[in-house]
């Protein structure tokens, strides 16, 4: 209830401010029952109302799946709305990999966030009923628990986030920019080959990032420059990457893995993997690689 929710973040105290996002304020909270919650407190209204949206998240509360962040309940009043989910202690993968919260991920670790966010996403496109398409697969969405387990954040939830007090009445989708489907512009249309394509931006991410791997070096260095003079928008991405790199890694871990980023984000949808196809490509090259 609102008072139970009230009381766990202490009035919703500055102190238990965990992050800021599209949707606003998140919160850390213990409920009565001493389960640790991330509470998403939005106060501008900026969901919509109506019974169509409350069926909405019920159908999302249904689903659970261990690379998945359960919304475990939710609560309206009028001009405000809250989202409860489960915790997840070590934050965003975004985060991990800027070094911001001091988590190292070897290449190990990274196969392993990289195939537990893909099953989250295959069970979301292959075995929901109705399926779900995500809408805004991004490093910032995928979170981390306690045992570094990678859980999709926020699925289905963009497209019931109205555009609020940003002044255009485009409504429907909120993807981010970089990670977008190129073919949604043509289109104007997000399908499960959109969260494909914001897949393989997470993978390069996890070749590239800080902290890179050794073998990966070759890589980082080309698409930082891409990187720096777009300003984090990834678009292009894939034409960046030097045909060499690619013949250089070749019969390697890293190379497969390459591989299939670049299958993701291949400009015509029809010439993506399915999710469950990514799922079994990152099994092997864990399984030869790992
Ligand atoms: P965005 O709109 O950018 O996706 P969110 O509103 O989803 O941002 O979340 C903002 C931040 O709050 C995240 O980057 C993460 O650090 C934190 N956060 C969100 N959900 C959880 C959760 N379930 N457990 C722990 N931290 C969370």
């Amino acid at each position: 209830s609102y008072d139970e929710l009230r009381k766990c973040t202490s009035n919703f105290s500055d102190r238990n401010v965990i992050g800021s996002g599209g949707y606003g304020k998140v919160y850390r909270g213990i409920l009565c029952d001493g389960l640790l919650v991330a509470i998403k407190r939005s106060q501008q209204g900026s969901m919509q109302g109506g019974l169509e949206f409350k069926n909405e998240i019920e159908l999302l509360s249904r689903v659970h799946h261990k690379n998945l962040v359960s919304l475990i309940g939710f609560c309206f009043e009028q001009r405000e709305q809250m989202l409860v989910y489960e915790f997840m202690a070590n934050g965003s993968l975004r985060d991990a990999l800027s070094g911001r919260s001091g988590i190292y991920l070897d290449w190990k670790r990274r196969l392993q966030i990289a195939l537990g966010s893909a099953r989250g996403l295959a069970y979301l496109h292959e075995l929901a009923n109705p399926p779900i398409i995500h809408r805004d697969v991004k490093s910032s969405n995928i979170l981390l628990d306690e045992k570094l387990t990678a859980k999709v954040a926020d699925f289905g939830l963009s497209k019931l986030v109205s555009d609020g007090d940003k002044g255009h009445v485009s409504t429907q989708v909120k993807g981010t920019l970089g990670y977008l489907d190129p073919e949604y512009y043509l289109t104007q249309q997000l399908t499960e080959k959109s969260d494909v394509y914001g897949f393989g931006v997470i993978m390069l991410e996890l070749l590239i990032a800080k902290q890179p791997i050794e073998k990966g070096k070759y890589i980082v260095r080309e698409v930082k420059i891409a990187m720096n003079t777009k300003d984090e928008d990834f678009y292009g991405l894939r034409e960046m990457i030097d045909p060499a790199i690619k013949s250089m890694l070749s019969g390697t871990g890293l190379g497969k893995f390459l591989e299939v980023a670049l299958q993701c984000l291949e400009e015509s949808a029809n010439d993506r993997p399915t999710m469950g196809e990514v799922v079994r490509s990152i099994e092997t090259v864990l399984r030869n690689d790992g």
